[in-house]
């Protein structure tokens, strides 16, 4: 993107996610997850101003720190985990964000029920898959997929849907199809996929979340 104003870089990025869609023929909604990981709250603060209230983050400390007073300005911010949870930060995971994007083992249904039952909050959580089957790559194997979700349905999580990270350097189109094909086996409505570089192509393919980082705040440090 060429401007650096937030506010025209939302309205390009919104405006790309109208045309993917009419593109496709779709009439639902899909919702800008602006990812403000690594940046402070003066970078955030223009995006606020502009209209935009869902934002993500992969490190719950970073959110911790960052997020509550923020908030406390604008109470309807909605926050999303999109970075992989330790079973020891479920609890506070849980009472900060709205969204958990990286459910990726059975230990993490467990934890996350438990914390869910006693902060009485129940945020919707998607399936991290590893779409590529990357060894170096987070989320659960496409052959696990089956016996999580059946762990996560047992457990009584408000399962939202599957989200990926395709392989880098390659055409991530045949993995968002891939992705959106493993949901509507299993019934799941939510598709998490799709960064800067090709949210429009995974909106065309079905993306209900769209987590965007570097098109809506610049190149990260
Ligand atoms: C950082 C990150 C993004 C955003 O990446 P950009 O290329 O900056 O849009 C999306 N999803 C996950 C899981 C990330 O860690």
């Amino acid at each position: 993107m060429t401007t650096d104003d937030p506010a025209a870089r939302l309205a390009g990025v919104l405006d790309q996610i109208a045309r993917a869609k009419k593109l496709a023929g779709r009439s639902d909604a899909v919702e800008l997850i602006a990812v403000s990981k690594t940046h402070p709250a003066e970078a955030i603060e223009p995006l606020i101003a502009a209209g935009q209230r869902v934002f993500g983050e992969n490190r719950v400390q970073e959110a911790q720190a960052k997020w509550p007073a923020l908030r406390e300005a604008h109470p309807d911010i909605r926050l999303a985990l999109i970075g992989q949870l330790q079973s020891n930060k479920a609890s506070e995971a849980v009472a900060l964000f709205d969204q958990i994007h990286s459910l990726d083992r059975p230990s993490l249904v467990t934890v996350l029920a438990k914390a869910m039952d006693a902060a009485g909050k129940r945020p919707a959580c998607f399936i991290q898959v590893n779409i590529g089957d990357e060894p170096q790559k987070g989320g659960c194997a496409v052959a696990d997929l089956p016996a999580l979700l059946t762990e996560a349905r047992a457990a009584d999580l408000p399962l939202a849907g599957l989200m990926a990270l395709p392989p880098a350097d390659v055409e991530p189109a045949p993995y968002f199809a891939l992705l959106a094909k493993l949901a509507r086996d299993h019934g799941l409505a939510g598709l998490s996929m799709g960064m800067s570089g090709d949210f429009a192509t995974a909106v065309t393919l079905g993306a209900t979340h769209v987590r965007v980082g570097s098109a809506l705040f610049g190149a990260r440090a």
